[in-house]
């Protein structure tokens, strides 16, 4: 089985989804964890991604990514490194919204992300997931909130970790790539015809996840007794 959750950054994807793969054994796939490890890379080049794309298409081949699930969640490796938190920069946040622009690195990445959810029961998280990347999801969740209160809790997070940054640079990154990821030409974040919105604007994270995770695995458990009477 395979559920797509897409929305903007900041709206609780990530918790939402590992909660949910918890509870009904799912894989959980990052998606934005792969364009963030090829932001890495090019920044790590010196590469000015924005206004050298033909740089990072010639580099794209060198980029070897790989997945593995630790008791911790999903770790990232690239190029043997494991770099699942040298991804989690502000500065490769930006880097990741810039090298998403590029078809070339969507069509590599897309080709990983098809590849593992042919594999397993997998709950995916990203943009363009259950439009592009996986579009006869059985679920699809399209899950947003205001910008101001997806900053508010990103800014939390990141306090929390230690981070040096203000509310007002987090917004504005926010900002940067919504903008940047609706406005793309090649499979930009937009909710699938078929996906359910969710609007979580007003409800804390908790809240928010205790509301998703209920409707989705109420969703798993039609889909899978749906299957059960098709096969006896
Ligand atoms: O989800 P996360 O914020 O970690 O993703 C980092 C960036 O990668 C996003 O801002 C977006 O530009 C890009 N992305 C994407 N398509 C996906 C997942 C992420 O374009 N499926």
């Amino acid at each position: 089985m395979q559920i797509a959750i897409d929305g903007p950054s900041g709206a609780g994807k990530s918790t939402i989804a590992k909660a949910v793969a918890k509870k009904m054994n799912f894989t959980y796939i990052d998606t934005g964890a792969m364009y963030r490890a090829v932001g890495l890379y090019m920044l790590t080049l010196g590469i000015d991604i924005k206004n050298e794309p033909d740089e990072v298409a010639v580099h794209l081949d060198e980029i070897r990514l790989s997945i593995r699930h630790e008791a911790d969640g999903q770790h990232i490796f690239l190029n043997g490194e494991d770099v699942s938190d040298k991804i989690r920069t502000p500065e490769v946040s930006i880097a990741a919204s810039n090298v998403a622009v590029l078809p070339a690195v969507r069509m590599k990445l897309v080709e990983l992300q098809r590849i593992l959810a042919a594999k397993q029961d997998v709950i995916m998280d990203g943009r363009d997931v259950g439009t592009y990347v996986l579009p006869d999801a059985e679920i699809k969740i399209f899950l947003t909130a205001s910008v101001e209160e997806r900053a508010k809790r990103r800014f939390a997070e990141l306090c929390e970790k230690g981070a040096q940054t203000t509310y007002e640079d987090v917004l504005e990154d926010m900002k940067y790539r919504d903008k940047n990821d609706s406005s793309r030409a090649f499979a930009p974040l937009k909710a699938a015809d078929d996906a359910e919105l969710v609007d979580t604007s007003g409800n804390t994270l908790e809240e928010s996840v205790e509301r998703i995770s209920k409707l989705i695995c109420s969703k798993i458990n039609e889909k899978r007794n749906e299957k059960e009477c098709l096969s006896e």
